[in-house]
Parts: structure tokens; sequence; C-alpha cells
């Protein structure tokens, strides 16, 4: 096939696998993603206390595919590795551990030094051939006026100036399923009329609140951690899902860091509140859940609008070879990064012969 012209919106695990495969098939890939970084969804908020991965915690290989691409892809090995909070715990609301850990037969494998590292470094030749444009929100699609069988992309940057590329023979989304929705509803002409939209909109999602917490004097010398014993448990407490030891993950600083995420129906109840008052909430919830009292020197929460799947679409991707349109993202199978990957790839090796 010649080499075509592809720009991908969106660079999260399923964007830059989706690209990697295409530039090996000889592909000339742009990359768009609004953030300042890639990584999406995996991501790391640093703080002068230290990192927390405030998105995915950890990740699962099950696909033999994204075991190959770990272990081939030159010096992802030094960019992740497994985190021994395999021994997670089953909390009850009191946060007595109500199921002990079990070890498990598989690596929960997190980025180094921090989750939105792996993303970072696969996406990093892209980076280095001036191909990943970040800080580029991509607003619609519309046809190339010069070629009006082609793509043309218009977005804003960072600082909401607008900017445009065009002359894409493709053009595929890689973003959550709501966004995808809107982004192709608000491009006039093919974009608008295409039949993506409307299994895009099948798809539901669920918000995520999590909670950032930094004790940086429970590092002080005679000192080791503060509360419990265990690094990360599940929780059937009403406001939280989720909490682990950031700092027991590995590459990390000592600093004693939490990650607290809210459960799916809590955020949901809780997703007009301002920062500050679900970030109180969710302090008292940790300390019943703990045991730590001591005020945190940092206390930050964050809001994942679209955080994970609960109606997923029931297919790898999507593609339109008369339009030149596809999707790909975890919600296409699943909740988890590995979906994410699992969907890029099978859209780009679709594209590869195409
Ligand atoms: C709180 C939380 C906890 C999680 N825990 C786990 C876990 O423990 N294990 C696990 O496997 N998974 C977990 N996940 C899910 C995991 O993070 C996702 O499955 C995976 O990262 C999704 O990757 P993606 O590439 O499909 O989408 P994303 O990572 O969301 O990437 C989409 C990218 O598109 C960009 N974008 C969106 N709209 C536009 C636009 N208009 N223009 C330009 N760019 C745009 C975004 O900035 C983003 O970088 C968690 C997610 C959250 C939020």
């Amino acid at each position: 096939m010649a080499s075509q012209r592809i720009a991908i919106v969106g660079a999260g695990m399923a964007g830059i696998t989706a690209a990697r495969t295409l530039v090996q098939s000889g592909q000339d890939v742009t990359v768009f993603d609004k953030s300042a970084g890639t990584g999406g969804r995996m991501a790391t908020r640093r703080t002068v206390f230290g990192g927390f991965d405030h998105g995915a915690q950890y990740f699962t290989v099950r696909d033999a595919r994204l075991a190959l691409a770990l272990q081939s892809v030159p010096d992802t090995l030094s960019h992740c590795r497994p985190w021994s909070a395999n021994a997670v715990r089953v909390l009850d609301p009191s946060g007595r551990v109500v199921e002990a850990a079990r070890p498990g037969p598989e690596a929960h494998w997190v980025g180094v030094p921090g989750m939105s590292a792996l993303v970072k470094h696969w996406a990093q030749p892209l980076a280095d051939a001036g191909q990943l444009h970040l800080s580029h929100q991509v607003l619609w699609l519309q046809a190339d006026p010069l070629k009006p069988s082609l793509w043309a992309v218009h977005g804003v940057d960072a600082l909401a100036r607008p900017w445009h590329q065009g002359g894409f023979d493709r053009v595929l989304l890689a973003i959550p399923a709501p966004q995808c929705a809107q982004l192709l509803q608000a491009s006039p002409g093919r974009g608008a009329a295409s039949g993506l939209i409307a299994p895009t909109l099948t798809v539901q999602t669920a918000p995520c609140w999590s909670l950032m917490l930094a004790f940086p004097l429970a590092s002080q010398p005679g000192l080791n951690h503060l509360g419990p014993q265990w690094n990360a448990a599940r929780s059937t407490h009403h406001r939280i899902a989720w909490l682990a030891r950031e700092s027991s993950k590995p590459g990390r600083s000592s600093i004693e860091r939490w990650t607290v995420q809210a459960s799916a129906e809590w955020s949901s109840e809780h997703l007009h509140d301002d920062a500050e008052r679900v970030q109180h909430k969710l302090m008292r919830a940790f300390s019943e859940l703990t045991g730590i009292h001591t005020v945190p020197n940092h206390a930050q929460a964050h809001l994942w609008r679209y955080a994970k799947t609960t109606q997923p679409l029931g297919q790898p991707y999507q593609w339109d070879p008369s339009t030149g349109l596809g999707t790909c993202g975890d919600w296409h199978l699943g909740q988890r990064v590995e979906d994410a990957f699992v969907s890029g790839l099978e859209l780009g090796l679709r594209l590869c012969v195409e």
C-alpha cells in the first residue's frame, strides 16, 4: 500500500499504539493531544512531594501481544516494572480487612517513575520526528478545501489560538466515547454524517474523583510510614473504592503518599461538587479506612469525567473506509489499559492491510 497521511487524535495508550503500528508499516502519522503530555488516563501528577498516579493505578499483561511489546520495544522494561501490591486487600467500611491478600498469578505493572512513563517512551520517536502535537485540542474535522477527498483537522492550542492541518487521507479518533461522539457531531459534512456516531453513543462511562495526599513528615528518621501495613486495598466504603500507597511503587520517592479513588456511584452523585468539598469528604473517609488522622501537607482532588467504561461497544475498533474515519480506545472492549492497547493495535493492523 502507498504511504498514507494519517491524523490520530489522542495520545493515550490506544492512540500511541495505533500510531506506532502504522509508522512501522511506513505510514506518515501525525498525533494531536489536547494535554501538555502523553499518556491520557495513564497519568502522573508531579508535586514537590513526588508523583501521583491519579488515573490508572497499574495494568495487567494478559494479552500476548502486550507482553511481546513490553519485551521487544527497546528500553521498555526500564519504563515499567511489576509492583508487589499484588497483595491487594478488601476492606469493610470501617477499614477492617475482610478479604486477605491473595497472591495472584499475574503481576500488576506500573510505569516508572510514574504511570505516564510507558506511553511517553513509546511516543518518543513521534516527538523526535516532530509528529506529535501536544496542547493541540481538535474541535472538528472537515473536508480539506484544497482537496476535498482529504481531511483537515481544526482546533485550538493551550492559549485558545486556532490552528488547522490538512491533507490527511485518514483520521483516527483515540479519545473517550463521549468526546468522540461530540467531535464527530461538531464536524460538518462527512464527519457529522458518519455512521460511527450512533454506535459510539451506545457506550456508557462513569466518572471518578481521585484524591492525592502527601505526608512528608512520616518519612522522618524513625518513622517508616503512617497507618496500615498494607499498600493497596479495594474498599466497600460508600465513598471510596480503592486506595494505594504511591510510595510503595517501584522507582518512586519514599515520601508517604496515597492515592484514593472514589466509587463510581459516589463520583456520579458528586459530579458537580467543587474539588474542595470533595477533598474534604474523601479525606474523612480515608481517615476512617486507614486510621491516619494526620493532616496531609498536600491534598488535591481531581475529577476524571470519563474514567471507566461501564458499557463497552463490544468490538475492538470502528473503521469506515468510505469516509476514512476510524475510532479506537479502551471503551471499544472494556475499561482497562490492555483494552486500549488491543484496540489501538487492531485498528492499526487493519489499516496496514487496507
Ligand atoms: C481513576 C482511574 C483509574 C483507573 N485504573 C485503572 C487500572 O487500575 N488498571 C487499568 O488497566 N486501567 C485503569 N484505568 C483505565 C485506563 O486508564 C484506561 O483504560 C486507558 O488509559 C485508556 O486509554 P485510551 O488511550 O483509550 O484513552 P485515554 O487515556 O483517555 O487517552 C485519550 C487522549 O485523548 C486526548 N483527547 C481527548 N479529547 C481530545 C480532543 N478533542 N483533541 C485532542 N486530544 C483529545 C486526551 O487528552 C487523552 O490524552 C483507570 C482510569 C481512571 C481514570
